[in-house]
């Protein structure tokens, strides 16, 4: 039997998903479902088991790896969880071992946001460049790092934590327990409650309105914009990426916010960096299982 597939596991606080993916990158069989967040690690291990026999099926002789993307911090030289905020419990939990033994298949652990980040730079709006920069905006800010075509990984693989620049010393505390952190001011939960308080719905009924003209609605996207192009000036001066890829839920509102973002990074940025285009993720919610499978075919 020829071992030419890949199995994709996205580990998030709310959808466990898996894939089946070909050399090329191509999903060939996905399936989600909700993670067991308070079943806790062994409960989630079982449904990743499931999820495997579910979407590889009659190829199962044909899986030669896994890759699994989870949320970060993890120590990836132990291939252990660290202190997941979205997933109590899983402080110190063998994730890639465990897998290993359950699979019987080579596992490689990957941070999410690397994970993802590796998907847009293998088979996404990245391909092809030996730098970027990949950020996702959505219920928090994270991201990878592709530097002189290699991922970025530092120390105990955590390096590229965007999210947790502290852009301003006064600003809102962060999840993670910092001041001012890019995530606490501009992710999504930021965005909506800043709507809210401007009378709209959530955040996706603020950037409607912002389409439709409606001046607040349009307020609230530039003040977005803003803090998103301070952010992006700092990874064009800290990376020197050829291309910074945005993806994530407000992502989808990307081409409202670029006018905002291009002005930020022409005042900000210095001469030499600022043609450096700013581009949409083009694999959207996938781009984790395939960066994860991209890098079980390595093993
Ligand atoms: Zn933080």
């Amino acid at each position: 039997m020829v071992q030419d597939l890949t199995l994709g596991i996205d580990l998030g606080g709310t959808q466990l998903r898996a894939a089946v993916l070909n050399a090329k990158g191509e999903i060939l069989r996905r399936k989600a479902v909700a993670t067991d967040v308070v079943g806790g690690p062994h409960a989630v291990i079982a449904q990743m088991v499931q999820l495997t026999a579910d979407v590889s099926g009659d190829w199962r002789d044909r899986l030669r790896a896994a890759g699994v993307s989870s949320p970060g911090p993890l120590d990836l030289e132990n291939g252990r969880a660290s202190d997941l905020p979205t997933l109590p419990g899983w402080f110190g939990f063998p994730l890639r071992d465990m897998l290993r033994e359950k699979l019987d298949l080579p596992v490689v652990l990957e941070n999410d946001g690397v994970a993802a980040a590796n998907g847009e730079w293998k088979y996404g709006a990245g391909r092809g460049l030996a730098n970027m920069v990949y950020v996702t905006v959505s219920t928090g800010i994270g991201g990878g790092v592709v530097m002189d075509g290699h991922l970025l990984h530092g120390r105990r693989g955590m390096a590229g934590h965007i999210g947790h620049m502290m852009i301003d010393p006064n600003g809102p505390i962060c999840g993670c327990g910092g001041r001012g952190c890019f995530e606490g001011i501009a992710a999504g939960p930021a965005f909506a409650m800043k709507a809210q308080a401007q009378g709209f719905a959530d955040g996706k009924a603020a950037f409607k309105q912002a389409r439709l003209g409606n001046a607040t609605a349009k307020a609230l996207v530039d003040e977005e914009a803003e803090w998103l192009g301070f952010g992006f000036c700092s990874l064009l001066h800290l990376y020197s990426p050829d291309v910074i890829v945005v993806g994530g839920g407000l992502s989808s509102g990307l081409d409202l916010m670029m006018p905002g973002i291009q002005y930020q990074i022409g005042k900000h940025a210095m001469t030499a960096f600022k043609a450096v285009p700013v581009v949409a993720a083009v694999l959207g919610d996938n781009a984790g299982l395939v960066g994860v499978a991209a890098l079980a075919m390595e093993l």
